[in-house]
Order: C-alpha cells, then structure tokens, then sequence
C-alpha cells in the first residue's frame, strides 16, 4: 500500500506541550517521544495536525521522517506491541544479573522518614562466602554477559573494608571470565571521603553513586540526624567539592545528589541550590534529583508538602538549577526496562542474613523482613532465577489493566514506578508527570526559544 493510503494516526507515546514557543519567526511546540527517548521542536501547524491526527496536511518528507522516528503509527496495534515486548522482554533478562547486598543492616542515621528497623549485623564469614560464592556463580556462568553489584544497606560504608574486600574477588573473576563488572552505591555519605571514593572506583568497579542531601546546612542536619550528633552536611559537600576537584581521576563515575522534599527543608532549597554552585558541584558528573517524600515502609504522609505548594516549589528550584548550570534531568531520559528490580527473576537483594528478598524495600522493614523472605543464599550458590516473589506478575498486572500504566504515555520511561506501591493502593507516578507544561517550558528556554504570551 503506499504511504499516502495509509491512515497514520499519533503514537500515544508521543507528548504535546500544552505551550507555543517562538524562535526567529517560527512557532513550535515541543515533542516528546517517550519510546527514544528524545525531544523535538515541530512547527505548531505539524504539532497540532499531529495532535489532532490529521495527516492529510503533512508534506511527504515530513510524514515519512515522524513515521520513521515513531512519532506517526499506522494503526493502534504498533503501540500495544510495544508494550508486549518491552513486557516480554523483562522475562528474558538472564544475561544481566543484578544484585543488591546488603553486607550490614547497620546504620549510623536514624533519618525520621526512614521506614527501616536498623540491627547490629553485619555479613559473618559464612554469609560472606556464599554470597561471594553466588556472585562468582554468576561471573562463571558463560551466558552471562554483564554482573551489576549495588551495595545498599543500612549504611553500606560501615562495612566499607567488607565490601573491599568481596568486590576484590568479584573484579578478579569478572577480568578472568570476560564478564562486564560494575557497582553502584547507595550512601548518606558521612563516612565517605574521597580516598575512600577513589578505592572503591579502582577496586570495586563503583561507577555510580547516590547520596542523600536534606536541604542547606542545619536542615539537612536536622533532618538525616546522625546517632553521635555530630553534622554531616558540610563533610558531604566537601568530599564531593574534593571529587569534581579531582575528577579525571574518577572519570566514569556518576555521583547522584539527592533531595528528599519535606514541608521541614523546602524553604532551604534554593539556598542548598546555590551552596552547592558556589562549591563547584555544578559539574556535569554530577546530578541532581528533587524527589518529595513519600511512604517508605511507614506513613510520612505528615512530611509532605501539598500539591499546590510543592507544584510552585519545583518550577522555582528546576528554573534556579538550570540557570546555575547545574545537572537536572527535566524529563526522562533513558527508557526503563524492567521497571525495578522486584519484576526481575535475574535480580536479588541479599540482606545482612543472608535473606534473599525481590524489592529492595523489604528487608529491615516490619512486617516485610518477616514475610517476604523469599530463600537463602546458603541453599544454593546459583540464586537465579530467584525464587518466585509478589511482583513477578507484574506484566500481567499492566496487560491486564489492573494499574493505569498500559495506556499511560509516559510508560516506556516509566515502566509503572513501583509495583509495591501500586499493590498497596498508592499512585506512584512520578512527579515529572503532574509537572510537564513548566518542565516544557524550561526545556524550550534551555534551547533558545522563548514561550508565547498568552500560551501559558
Ligand atoms: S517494587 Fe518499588 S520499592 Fe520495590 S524495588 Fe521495585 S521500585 Fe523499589
Ligand atoms: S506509574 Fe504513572 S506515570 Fe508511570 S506508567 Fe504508570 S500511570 Fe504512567
């Protein structure tokens, strides 16, 4: 059939803005195409034929290119067959194998938000080894193409020389089998230095890291509230002042600062936003994520700021970010697939007892801990596929229309956000959704358009 027969109608994965933007003479709106994904400037008259899927008015060149890139579909089915095999796909992730260790249950915070129950434990020699063990089972096994290690905790530093000292192992074996080898941390940065960084990029393989900051200075100390008193805040900033410093001798490593909102810190962020320009942490290894509290394991529902405010919040401190030149990820960037961990056979925690878990939030938080132990790294030295958890089903759940993701555009970047939360009756949508006309708007700007009075 040629092309011109054929009645091609918008991917719904493709997102208008609400907005016009002139530049020079032109007027456009902003495209994104959440299957890329990847953002385009169309002239208003394409955009709104498009929105409208009224092809008729589109030249040849054109319909061929937005049908190229996905933009155009020629029926409803290419959507739901994206959906299918992105599904389909997480069944099939047996050559990347991920695993969160947990080699303490330790932590040195007791942050108020915090849902996790903290003990005094940390791996014992046997634990140890056969976790060891089903690492390297992994790194031998020849299907296996890539191994990826993010340490979680508790707080995972207070087993720093643990960690050294697995992760020794795991990089030899990953080198003598040809197995792609790396880590990831998840942190609240007080025992962090940059020596201490510099060992883990070397000899762990550690290429990206989360740390948390609550807010400028004494909010950030107030909130994350070490067990000793003593204040984190300025010795965070200063290893990570010390790692942009130094960078080239840590050049693969991405550092992710994170921001947790609560009605306690929000009037601390824009002065946090400039703390950290001014300490050289605009630099492009680093970035940064504004996430409002939600329930981890317990309700924090008295924390959170109300839409209304957070909504007015976030365009200032997104506008605030980026005139500082600093790293903030509007929208989506990288499709997800699975959604987490907790959909993936091939994926395990593996807890400071040697429990192994399928989402990261059930270990150390009641009634959790108890309940959704799903086996024990002693039983067999080979974990995967893990044995059957709660979320397993979860492409299921999203065919069947049991959660609103199937038709939801934002799904390939998205991927559902979290099961758990859905399954307890939360909506888990994050907030980039509930914020697109100004995250479209900052993006324009970002590339030299300008917004059209009146359009707003
Ligand atoms: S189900 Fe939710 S909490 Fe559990 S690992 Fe997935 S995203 Fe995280
Ligand atoms: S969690 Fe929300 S934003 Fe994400 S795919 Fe589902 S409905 Fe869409």
């Amino acid at each position: 059939m040629a092309e011109s027969e054929i009645h091609y109608r918008r991917s719904r994965y493709a997102i208008i803005s609400p907005h016009r933007y002139f530049k020079g003479s032109g007027v456009y709106r902003l495209v994104y195409l959440a299957t890329k994904p990847r953002l385009l400037a169309l002239s208003v008259a394409t955009a709104d034929a498009i929105r409208k899927n009224d092809c008729s008015v589109l030249g040849a060149g054109e319909l061929s290119y937005l049908v190229k890139i996905g933009m155009l579909i020629d029926d409803e089915k290419r959507d739901c067959e994206y959906m299918s095999g992105a599904l389909a796909e997480q069944s099939q992730m047996g050559a990347l194998r991920t695993f969160v260790l947990m080699p303490t249950s330790l932590c040195n915070m007791e942050c108020s938000y915090c849902g996790q129950r903290h003990c005094p434990l940390v791996y014992s020699r046997r634990v140890a080894g056969r976790v060891e063990d089903a690492v390297v089972a992994s790194l031998d096994n020849d299907e296996v193409r890539a191994v990826d290690v993010r340490w979680y905790g508790g707080e995972p530093l207070m087993a720093y020389h643990r960690i050294l000292k697995l992760s020794s192992t795991f990089v030899n074996v990953a080198r003598k089998t040809h197995t792609a080898y790396r880590s990831s941390m998840t942190t609240n940065g007080s025992l962090m230095t940059f020596e201490r960084l510099r060992t883990l990029y070397e000899s762990a393989m550690l290429r990206k890291i989360c740390v948390t900051i609550d807010g400028y200075g004494e909010f950030h100390n107030n909130s994350r509230k070490m067990r000793s008193g003593r204040p984190t805040y300025q010795p965070i900033v200063n290893w990570l002042m010390e790692a942009v410093e130094r960078i080239d001798e840590i050049p693969e490593l991405l550092i992710i600062v994170r921001i947790n909102i609560t009605v306690n810190n929000a009037s601390s962020i824009t002065r946090l936003l400039y703390d950290l320009y001014e300490h050289g942490l605009s630099d492009k290894h680093i970035l940064l994520q504004l996430i409002p509290v939600y329930n981890w394991g317990h309700d924090n529902s008295g924390l959170q700021l109300d839409s209304r405010s957070l909504n007015k919040c976030m365009e200032d401190w997104l506008r605030e970010a980026v005139r500082l030149g600093m790293h903030i990820n509007m929208l989506p960037t990288a499709i997800k697939k699975p959604v987490c961990i907790a959909t993936n056979r091939f994926a395990t925690v593996i807890d400071s007892k040697g429990q192994l878990y399928s989402c990261s939030e059930h270990p150390l938080v009641t009634p959790y801990d108890a309940h959704e132990v799903l086996g024990y790294v002693d039983s067999q030295s080979e974990v995967f596929p893990r044995p059957r958890g709660k979320y397993d089903d979860w492409p299921t759940s999203v065919i069947n229309d049991k959660v609103p993701c199937s038709t939801c555009p934002f799904f390939p970047v998205c991927g559902g956000a979290c099961p758990k939360r859905w399954y307890e009756g939360e909506k888990p949508c994050p907030i980039y959704v509930d914020e697109l006309a100004f995250r479209f708007d900052i993006l324009a700007e970002q590339n030299g358009y300008r917004v059209e009075e009146g359009s707003r």
